[in-house]
């Protein structure tokens, strides 16, 4: 990664920040207090899941092979399915604290034992040479340390979002990507999703003519849980909660949407007392954003409300509305204009999974850029620990070119 103190705030929408985090107040994560890390790995298949009975497809020439990393929800519901989509990665080598899951899923995307490995049997990856890539789709406050021992097995790295749960971790995983000269990817999936990627397209094309306000909301209203029983409402596993789990997709749309980075944040953050849910995050977080260009930004995002998934871009000249904005799929995208409504469909979100795998898969090969870098994701850690600040000191929070701290 290289230092370029000269980088413009438009290359740092697309690219992230890069200089040290200098001075940097403290996460959302330390703001909440002390904590444990008490969640149990190895849980069992999640319920309802069916597992693949028919072989996977042969692969293509070429194609890179992955480790998973985590045998969740996410990775089981979403990601390892959508591998038979993908025109140039598929599933090498799984990664599980669960015996019993390892083999049944193992046995169901057909991965030798020889590839199925603990957590403990990790390190022997580096010996197998049909595992490229490892993709960590296990809890957040996992994701760096995880990353680090990729990189020194030496494979490349996809990662889930959020990349960390700091800044500084996230400095520490550019680090070794760097070291072990190996790709690090965010899975941020949006910027393969159609829908996102047409609304990307008419903010550049200024179809709102000049932007004055986006507001984005990425709410829902989490069951009864405790820390020991759900990591992501443990502090050590999932830092403040809503924001990074869940309204990161806002930040993100605010980000891509306006081609801006923020000079000036204020926040509030919430958490009610006597909730087992929030013993130890928050329940929601709500933030101002000033750009330079003069637009605002609110975005907000909550584990305790009703639901409501959505991105709404206004200018001088219309409005663009997503509701949803951000889902797995059933997105909408209406461009307002005056009295005119033109609702588009500009493709089909499934695409996105195995996009963002390709997207990897071909930077590894061809060594093209990645659209979504650790230093995008480090860029949106940093914004995380200002929006913190903001709420935790009750002042609007200034911002330096990098999207760090000033003063
Ligand atoms: P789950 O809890 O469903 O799965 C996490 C898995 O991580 C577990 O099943 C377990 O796998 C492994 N694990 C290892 N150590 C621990 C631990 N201490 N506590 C809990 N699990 C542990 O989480 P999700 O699949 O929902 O989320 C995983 C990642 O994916 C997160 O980073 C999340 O932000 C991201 N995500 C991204 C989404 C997106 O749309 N891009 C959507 C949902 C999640 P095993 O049993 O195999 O050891």
């Amino acid at each position: 990664m290289t230092q370029d103190h000269g980088i413009t705030r438009r290359r740092l929408i697309e690219v992230g920040g890069t200089a040290a985090a200098a001075g940097l107040v403290m996460s959302g994560a330390a703001a909440l207090g002390p904590s444990r890390n008490p969640v149990a790995t190895g849980q069992p298949l999640p319920d309802g899941l069916t597992l693949p009975t028919a072989p996977p497809r042969a692969h293509l020439p070429g194609s890179v092979g992955f480790a998973i990393i985590g045998l969740g929800d996410y990775a089981l519901r979403q990601i390892m399915p959508r591998f038979a989509q993908s025109e140039r990665a598929h599933i090498t080598a799984l990664v599980s604290g669960n015996p019993a899951k390892l083999r049944a899923v193992g046995e169901a995307y057909g991965v030798p034992p020889e590839a199925r490995y603990s957590y403990d049997s990790f390190a022997e990856i580096a010996a197998n040479p049909a595992v490229e890539a490892v993709y960590i789709v296990l809890p957040t406050g996992l994701h760096a340390a995880w990353a680090e021992r990729a990189f020194a097995a030496g494979k490349h790295v996809m990662c889930e979002k959020p990349m960390a749960l700091s800044s500084a971790e996230c400095e520490r995983m550019i680090a070794a990507s760097q070291r072990a000269n190996r790709k690090l990817m965010i899975a941020y999936r949006c910027h393969f999703e159609p829908y996102n990627r047409a609304a990307m397209e008419l903010m550049r094309d200024r179809a709102v003519g000049d932007l004055r306000l986006i507001r984005t909301e990425h709410s829902y209203r989490m069951g009864p849980t405790t820390p020991p029983q759900n990591w992501r409402v443990s502090r050590a596993l999932a830092g403040g909660g809503p924001l990074e789990d869940y309204g990161i997709y806002g930040l993100q749309a605010a980000l891509y949407l306006s081609g801006e980075l923020p000079d000036r944040i204020s926040a509030s953050a919430y958490r009610p007392a006597n909730d087992p849910r929030f013993a130890e995050i928050y329940a929601h977080v709500a933030t101002q954003w000033h750009f330079p260009s003069g637009a605002a930004a609110q975005i907000v995002t909550s584990y305790a409300s009703a639901g409501l998934n959505m991105v709404e871009a206004r200018g001088t000249g219309g409005a663009l509305v997503m509701r949803p904005a951000t889902n797995y799929g059933g997105l909408t995208l209406a461009l307002e204009t005056g009295r005119d409504r033109r609702d588009l469909t500009p493709g089909d979100s499934e695409v996105q999974f195995a996009g963002q795998l390709d997207h990897l898969a071909s930077a590894i090969r061809e060594g093209t850029a990645i659209i979504t870098p650790g230093e995008m994701g480090l860029r949106d850690l940093r914004l995380i620990e200002a929006i913190y600040a903001a709420a935790q000191s009750g002042r609007t929070v200034i911002l330096n070119a990098d999207a760090t701290i000033a003063g």
